[in-house]
């Protein structure tokens, strides 16, 4: 970059006049930032508002988020998607309250061993929250360098992504962290990300009303329509499950998900299906497993369900209880319209109680109209 001091005071000046107003940018409180910047992870703007300001009505805090259940944490989540970010956010919590006296820690070392800290994470909180000369890398800002620089570089190429902290390294004000006044450091990051998400977007981007246009090398050449390359996309998985739905007065029987994906989440039992394979058996054993009997009937019903690069096809199966089963921490039942807290749910089970999981459910339909359904995630860009 030949002239980076006219391309920073360019795209400053630009910032402070038109940046978006949001509820984060108002704070240097860094666990405030923190939250915003874990919820914005896969996760749009505006679908990330709302969940914003309830989330940090429920924890205000980091000590009230350290002392909150893990239920109580995903069900504020529950929604968003991704929930390894609340479940690493709440453990790391946890460790700011028992490793530093309840403060985040402006150290960098410190706060990169956090749960769920990483390069990113560690470049936006300390600048945003403390002023610290550390850059972000996401892929607004990687698009803006492969831009001004047109260099076919992306963000999800390793050694690309080498290449661009680095130029993000040598961009970055350097300035020591101030104590109070203008944060340099955290204006620079948001500036550059702001520019991505309202100027520079990943289609027709908009150079004409751009800050840095002069600065810039793809516009020079009119290659900003094919900077930066086109990601190749990682294989869809194709899986099959099947879940039983079993009712009994209005209550509909939950269990608890192990494994990596969706861990600590409810939904009715469920079993993943090998290609070819008929759900009843797996289904029979897995219900055995929790000491639930049951008689089972495929509903015909099939839900269409995408997690990540995951096509999920879930057959919907419905029991009918032989006997009551025994009381288990993994077991619950699903009450509707009884205004206790619920556990919170998996984005498919939420979807089987809107829309009722059986024929015979219609009865629960109007308790469960209340449930958030999956909140529209992007996996090109970090935030828009
Ligand atoms: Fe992006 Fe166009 Fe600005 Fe270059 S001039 S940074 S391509 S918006």
């Amino acid at each position: 970059m030949r002239d980076a001091p006219g391309l920073r005071r360019a795209l400053l000046a630009w910032y402070r006049k038109h940046h978006r107003k949001l509820p984060w940018r108002d704070s240097r409180d860094p666990y405030r930032i923190w939250v915003s910047e874990i919820m914005l992870q896969q996760t749009q703007v505006a679908t990330a508002v709302p969940y914003y300001a309830r989330f940090l009505d429920r924890f205000p805090d980091v000590a009230a988020l350290a002392r909150a259940r893990r239920g109580d944490v995903l069900a504020a989540w529950a929604g968003l998607g991704y929930y390894r970010r609340a479940r690493h956010l709440h453990e790391a919590a946890g460790v700011v309250v028992r490793e530093h006296a309840g403060s985040v820690p402006s150290d960098p070392l410190a706060f990169a061993s956090l749960p769920g800290v990483g390069r990113y994470t560690l470049g936006a909180v300390l600048s945003m929250g403390f002023g610290q000369p550390l850059p972000v890398l996401d892929g607004n800002v990687a698009r803006v360098f492969s831009r001004l620089t047109a260099v076919p570089v992306s963000i999800r190429r390793p050694a690309d992504a080498r290449r661009l902290w680095d130029l993000a390294e040598r961009l970055m004000p350097r300035v020591s962290a101030p104590a109070r006044g203008p944060n340099l450091a955290g204006e620079w990051n948001q500036a550059l990300m702001e520019l991505g998400a309202m100027v520079c977007t990943p289609r027709a981007p908009r150079c004409a009303a751009c800050p840095v246009r002069g600065h810039c090398l793809a516009h020079a050449r009119g290659l900003q329509d094919e900077l930066p390359p086109a990601p190749s996309r990682r294989a869809v998985e194709r899986v099959r499950r099947a879940v039983v739905c079993i009712w009994d007065r209005g209550r509909l029987l939950v269990t608890k998900r192990e494994g990596a994906l969706l861990e600590g989440l409810w939904e009715p039992p469920g079993v993943e299906l090998a290609r070819g394979e008929v759900a009843r058996g797996p289904l029979a054993a897995r219900l055995d497993e929790l000491g639930v009997t049951a008689r089972l009937t495929d509903t015909g019903r099939r839900e269409r369900h995408t997690i990540t690069h995951r096509d999920i096809t879930v057959e919907v199966w419905k029991g009918a209880l032989a006997e009551r089963p025994p009381r288990r921490a993994r077991l619950a039942w699903l009450e509707q319209g009884s205004g206790r807290p619920r556990p919170a749910l998996s984005a498919l089970a939420a979807r089987l109680l809107a829309n009722g999981a059986t024929p015979d459910d219609r009865r629960v339909r109007a308790g469960a109209r209340t449930l958030r359904r999956p909140a529209k995630v992007s996996s090109a860009s970090r935030r828009a």
